[in-house]
């Protein structure tokens, strides 16, 4: 069989995507396997060529069992990343690095890598959707919509982009977080896929309980979250704790309330044993009071969850017009010191990557083309 011949073979079915070009980040090691023994291959050769490709090996190390040559050949012409047309990459003075992704259909998404205070590790910010139709107010993704969902093998690419990255940093990337573009509770099935190839030992090996998947509070992506039994962390956007404002800034607030936001984030927190951490994005004058604090402290009575404070990050007006604008340094303090006065654990988060639009709220899609690979 001529090099090539299985790519062509395995584009047209099976766990693959068929895009005229068989992509291992789009295959289960089940699903691999049944179909290289549908084409007279051993199916047990799925799972070593899977981790090889995971670990970015161009083929089996010296001294280890061979592959089919057919096997090496295949991994060798796998892309090397998602460096497609528009991909670039820009580094923030704080060493924050943002990718900006090309996909096969010419979209472009964005992935974050953000260098940890502990000088060898990292951590990695993923989208699940290019652009999102939730159209919270302070985010300037919001202003893209929604383009469509990613697929749970454009997930791991970013992965495994970020993972290069770290590493060419002298970093390893330690945790990912689904707080990039789009709302992972509307693409949940790809997102689980990805989570399932990312932490898995065999494959990208990072562990479920270094995943966080991030929601505005889409109650039933959060229960079924829970019911698929992957154990990751839960983060919830909050913004607000009483629906006028959060509604204001979260338009899905209309239909999910914080209450049933909150109760839902405790049913996640006692199936699974995780602490859910709450976000909340401070606004001069929309959501920082003193009262809004107190507010927040009732709601989250009794539960055992962390309220991490974000610092807004500027993005241009928003889209009912408003331009928002972050809280000063004493309000902050004086919001954070009310909910720990109250026995809230909170923390003040510092943003990262700003001055390349890398901080939370500021994925849009733009920039300008890469001058290497990435
Ligand atoms: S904050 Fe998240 S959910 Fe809201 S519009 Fe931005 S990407 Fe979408």
């Amino acid at each position: 069989m001529p090099p090539g011949t299985l790519l062509f073979l395995l584009g047209g079915a099976g766990c693959c995507v068929d895009r005229g070009v068989t992509d291992l980040s789009e295959c289960t090691v089940e699903g691999l396997g049944r179909e290289l023994e549908a084409r007279g291959l051993k199916a047990s050769h799925a799972a070593r060529l899977l981790r090889l490709y995971y670990a970015g090996k161009p083929g089996p190390d010296p001294g280890d069992p061979p592959l089919p040559g057919v096997l090496v050949d295949w991994l060798r012409a796998q892309a090397s990343g998602l460096a497609g047309p528009g991909a670039a990459r820009r580094v923030s003075a704080d060493g924050t690095v943002k990718l900006l992704l090309g996909l096969a259909d010419g979209r472009r998404v964005e992935s974050v890598l953000m260098p940890d205070f502990h000088p060898d590790r990292a951590a990695g910010c993923l989208s699940s959707q290019v652009g999102c139709a939730m159209g919270c107010d302070f985010c300037a993704t919001a202003r893209m919509g929604l383009e469509r969902n990613l697929t749970a093998g454009e997930i791991v690419r970013q992965f495994l982009a970020l993972r290069r990255e770290a590493r060419a940093a002298g970093r390893t990337l330690r945790t990912v977080v689904f707080m990039g573009m789009g709302e992972p509770m509307l693409n949940l099935d790809q997102v689980l896929a990805a989570i399932q190839r990312i932490a898995d030992n065999g494959l990208g090996g990072l562990g479920w309980g270094q995943v966080t998947v991030s929601t505005v509070g889409i109650v039933p992506g959060i229960d079924a979250l829970a019911r698929s039994g992957l154990g990751v962390n839960l983060a919830v956007s909050l913004h607000a704790p009483d629906d006028q404002t959060r509604a204001r800034l979260i338009p899905v607030g209309k239909r999910f309330g914080a209450a049933e936001v909150v109760d839902a984030a405790g049913r996640y927190q006692e199936h699974t044993g995780r602490p859910v951490s709450i976000q909340y994005c401070l606004l001069r004058g929309v959501n920082d009071s003193l009262d809004q604090a107190g507010q927040l402290v009732q709601l989250l009575s009794g539960r055992r969850m962390h309220v991490n404070l974000l610092s807004y990050n500027p993005t241009g007006a928003g889209l009912s017009g408003t331009a928002y604008e972050a809280s000063s340094d004493v309000a902050a303090a004086a919001f954070m010191e009310r909910l720990k006065t109250d026995g809230l654990v909170a923390h003040l988060r510092i943003p990262r990557g700003r001055d390349i639009e890398a901080a939370c709220g500021q994925l849009a899609g733009r920039g300008a083309p890469a001058s290497g690979p990435i």
